[in-house]
């Protein structure tokens, strides 16, 4: 043994035995079935076409397949004429990576892998079939090529899960922090509000100014503590408050909580004449609250930012779109999961919440792009 660990693609080539023998198949054939390697990969893209599901899965619909057919065409190419290094299994990985990206279901792979294994034993077939032996070896190197091909996507998609349970297990850290201060917080919150109390009854009815300032305190006392109630209230999955909600009220007061550029502007359309929803409103207009920031954030610094209201069958159905980049495409696939952010100062949880307040009123929150460019986010909530 060199001192040097042997990688995946070595211990998988070793345990399936692969060898001088089976490259050498792999390149006979490859001199067959260069010249079907397009066929063969109009055949794989009819099949995706003709399969709902994975129909669905294809990344930029069936614009793209003139350009995945060139590339599928090359990746046969690689297959068959190797060389099967180091590199090969990067290349490959990347492909994984890809397919993990725009969250094609493991399943399919097997599927695509199938249609590959026909065409390609059926080019076998057609070249080798008077030479028994050479039939059997080209069959053999078939399978194991292939395999190994699966064994990369597999590869790939565990990877991904792993990731994703590193970053669970950061949100639970998360939430027990975010527990504790929220926590902390209180006790300095009751001091000021005990102090609120004994000043409010010192300074009495004549002074005006000094008793506006002291109602403003003690509104802004609600705001903190409100906050952190629905901190510990997301941590905690506590119930939610029922009550009727009027939406424009709710947004409304997003709204102006949510600071913005003067190159920004805002328009809020259709609210009046939409049905109550029941729900908790102080949640309700966190919702509104994140998407109206970061709307505004991806505006700026000149743009536009505007919120739409629809009333359809026993929901409501809010948007809120925006004039910005909207959101690149790597993103997308995990736009909704804790921690999750493209911004420097971000912690990602804004988007979080907002699925998660949607689902606790039996609501959802999807993100589509805006025609003409930006992001939208509609929220559907039942009225
Ligand atoms: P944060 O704002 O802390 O990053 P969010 O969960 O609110 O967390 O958003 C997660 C990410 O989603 C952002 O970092 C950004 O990349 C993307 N995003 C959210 N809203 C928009 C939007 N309106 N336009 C473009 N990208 C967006």
């Amino acid at each position: 043994m060199s001192g040097v660990p042997e990688t995946v693609f070595d211990e998988l080539k070793r345990y399936v035995r692969w060898g001088e023998t089976d490259e050498q198949a792999l390149r006979t054939l490859h001199g067959f079935a260069a010249p079907q390697f397009q066929l063969l990969a109009e055949e794989f893209y009819d099949r995706i076409l003709k399969h709902e599901g994975a129909r669905a899965a294809l990344a930029g619909g069936e614009s793209q397949v003139g350009h995945l057919k060139v590339t599928m065409v090359a990746w046969l190419d690689r297959l068959l004429a190797g060389p099967w290094d180091e590199a090969y299994w990067e290349q490959r990985y990347r492909i994984g990576r890809v397919h993990v990206r725009i969250g094609l279901p493991q399943h399919y792979m097997f599927g695509a892998m199938n249609v590959h294994r026909t065409g390609l034993a059926r080019i076998a077939y057609e070249a080798f079939h008077d030479d028994p032996d050479a039939l059997q070896r080209v069959r053999t190197a078939l399978g194991k090529i292939l395999d190994l091909e699966l064994a990369v996507m597999l590869h790939t998609y565990r990877d991904d899960l792993l990731a994703q349970q590193a970053r669970v297990e950061r949100l639970s850290t998360f939430g027990q922090l975010v527990g504790s201060i929220g926590h902390d917080l209180r006790n300095p919150l009751g001091v000021i509000e005990t102090s609120l109390y004994i000043l409010r009854t010192r300074i009495g009815e004549g002074d005006e100014r000094a008793k506006k300032h002291l109602d403003r305190i003690g509104e802004q006392l609600g705001v903190a503590n409100g906050i952190i109630t629905n901190l510990l209230d997301m941590i905690r999955n506590r119930p939610l408050a029922r009550e009727r909600v009027a939406l424009a009220e709710v947004l409304g007061g997003a709204a102006a909580v949510v600071k913005r550029p003067a190159g920004v502007s805002l328009d809020l359309d259709g609210l009046d004449a939409i049905p109550e929803v029941e729900g908790d409103p102080v949640q309700l207009r966190q919702v509104f609250v994140n998407l109206l920031e970061n709307a505004v954030f991806a505006a700026s610094p000149e743009g536009a930012v505007a919120v739409r209201a629809r009333a359809a069958d026993g929901s409501v159905a809010l948007e809120v779109e925006d004039t910005g980049p909207g959101v690149d495409p790597a993103t997308r696939r995990r736009l909704f999961e804790p921690l999750i952010t493209t911004k420097d100062k971000g912690i990602g949880l804004g988007l979080a919440l907002v699925k998660r307040i949607a689902a606790r009123h039996g609501g959802t929150v999807e993100y589509s792009d805006r025609p003409g460019g930006g992001a939208r986010f509609t929220v559907r909530l039942p009225a």
